[in-house]
């Protein structure tokens, strides 16, 4: 069987390079004018480049023009489609049968891919895209897995695409019209405010003559209950919770199909798909990074496979906490997040490497550094991470800092000699231009409390775990927002001057020195690591 395709999404040129580097199979992205996203960083100059540069690695460029069509977008389309032709794009993703049509038309050497806004969820609708000339359907994110599967059964001539992770509407694919009545923007033209994921609150007013709020607070909180009664389920109330910071019942956890991502390989899905188009380089590279290696590992061994591993990459990337969505047919509640709307990961962005020098890597720096830190370098065609603890940052002016902010193009010369146990020739061949940096973070008791509470509601969600682990998890992840206490820790001790993982990070002072480490060492030094170490310490005298 052949292995899927892995679909990378990239919105700037930054991220069509990193999306490369890291696996993709293939890149979609937009041009500036149509492209469901009216904030894409694409110049079409860029889209060209982009799209030559992932050719010339043997990487597809899927065009996105999947907006719901006006009848002011129509006499754009033929200049449209002069500009894509110019791109030699592989597949152009449509969601509009009027501008399937005129594609098909006037462009008919195109490959037309029908986009998840056409919401696609059966072997009907598939087979009508078929008929009308379509080699690929993209499934809306709310086809279950059986529905799915029975889809791929019946429709075994034309190309199925699944999103397998990323963001997701509270309404079906996007067809919203909340960040219109929000915000004026079109969730539909590619322009959402993302109004789902704001902070809602609770007021009343009097009806008694007075224009009085009444706002909800600790004072009064006890007098009052909310509860929404749906109109087939009398008596069923359905509570409405919120605190003093409100609540966010309409925010989507982030959808996370790597648990059952072997289920989806042994169907025969063609294509898996990374939503995210304005995401960082950094979501781009590790995200791509996880799936590459589920998707070829799955492949060489699909009887010993297990996501353990590549769900804890993806665990340095943070989300709003991860869903199996409609996996199994059902929304639940596990794939909401009511207490908090912000992506949150243990790990964060430190930086990427922008240039390799004769001696060093030069690092732009994306968070701020501090002295002590482990930066963890993910090199895109290795497993092994390659850990760097750092005491002193030199910026491009030969400075040295115990310290560095990002900034606008804010970066530090790292060199090969800070690598005390890896040779040049290696950190060279493994950390090029565009590796990812990344570091752990320091965090408050209420974004730990929040991690545990999304670990165990997706625990739910697979249909293991326990509810009453996760209502312990929840309950107090509102104690601690209500405690409000702002004092961070990491979770290993890693970070800061003082402690030590005991991991050996290269330059690690406390290992390498510290009578604790001994026994460690002697256990390192029979290794690759321990005799890079020797031989720098024999050179350097
Ligand atoms: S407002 Fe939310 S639900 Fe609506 S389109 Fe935007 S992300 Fe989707």
């Amino acid at each position: 069987m052949d292995k899927p395709e892995l679909l990378l999404p990239a919105g700037s040129p930054e991220t069509i390079r990193t999306a490369v580097l890291y696996g993709a199979d293939a890149v979609y992205m937009g041009t500036p004018d149509m492209s469901m996203r009216t904030k894409s960083k694409l110049t079409l100059d860029e889209v060209v480049e982009g799209t030559r540069f992932a050719h010339a690695h043997g990487v597809k460029v899927y065009l996105t023009l999947n907006l719901i069509s006006h009848n002011r977008d129509i006499p754009k389309l033929p200049e449209y489609l002069e500009t894509v032709r110019a791109v030699s794009p592989d597949g152009l993703i449509v969601a509009d049968p009027g501008v399937f049509a005129f594609v098909r038309e006037h462009a008919p050497e195109i490959p037309l891919h029908v986009s998840t806004q056409a919401n696609a969820c059966s072997w009907l609708t598939v087979n009508f895209w078929k008929d009308q000339g379509a080699k690929l359907v993209v499934l809306g994110r709310e086809t279950s897995f059986a529905e799915l599967a029975e889809i791929r059964k019946q429709c075994p001539d034309i190309k199925l695409e699944a999103f397998v992770h990323g963001a997701m509407c509270m309404t079906y694919s996007g067809r919203c019209l909340l960040s219109n009545f929000m915000a004026e923007r079109g969730a539909n033209q590619g322009n959402c405010a993302n109004s789902c994921r704001w902070e809602y609150k609770v007021h009343l007013k009097l009806k008694d003559g007075t224009v009085q709020e009444l706002t909800i607070d600790e004072r009064n909180e006890g007098l009052f209950e909310f509860f929404l009664e749906e109109g087939y389920r009398p008596g069923e109330l359905l509570p409405i919770e919120e605190n003093e910071r409100g609540s966010y019942i309409l925010n989507s956890k982030d959808l996370c199909l790597m648990p059952k991502l072997a289920d989806y390989m042994r169907i025969g899905v063609d294509t898996f798909k990374i939503e995210g188009r304005s995401r960082s380089p950094y979501y781009v590279a590790l995200t791509a990074r996880a799936y590459r290696q589920a998707i070829d590992d799955w492949a060489d061994n699909p009887d010993g496979w297990d996501p353990k591993p590549y769900m804890r990459e993806l665990e340095t990337v943070g989300s709003r906490g991860y869903t199996l969505a409609f996996h199994n047919g059902r929304l639940t509640n596990y794939a909401h997040g009511y207490d908090h709307t912000a992506a949150l990961g243990e790990w964060e962005y430190a930086g990427s490497i922008a240039d390799v020098t004769d001696d060093a890597l030069i690092l732009t720096v994306k968070n701020r550094l501090e002295a002590g830190d482990v930066l963890e370098f993910v090199p895109p065609a290795s497993r092994e991470t390659i850990l760097l603890r750092l005491y002193a940052y030199e910026t491009l002016d030969g400075k040295k800092h115990e310290a560095v902010n990002a900034g606008q193009k804010r970066a530090v010369r790292i060199p090969f000699s800070a690598f005390d146990h890896e040779d040049a020739a290696r950190v060279r061949a493994l950390l090029p231009p565009l590796t990812i940096v990344r570091k752990e973070r320091s965090l408050t008791e209420a974004e730990w409390a929040r991690l545990k509470a999304d670990r165990a509601a997706l625990r739910l969600d697979q249909g293991s775990g326990s509810g009453t682990a996760y209502d312990e998890n929840r309950k107090k992840l509102q104690v601690a927002l209500e405690e409000d206490l702002m004092d961070r820790r990491p979770r290993s001790p890693r970070l800061g001057t003082e402690g030590c993982c005991g991991k050996g990070c290269n330059g690690c002072h406390i290992f390498w020195n510290d009578p604790a480490y001994g026994k460690a060492r002697k256990l390192l030094a029979t290794k690759k690591q321990g005799e890079m170490l020797d031989q720098n310490m024999r050179e350097t005298g």
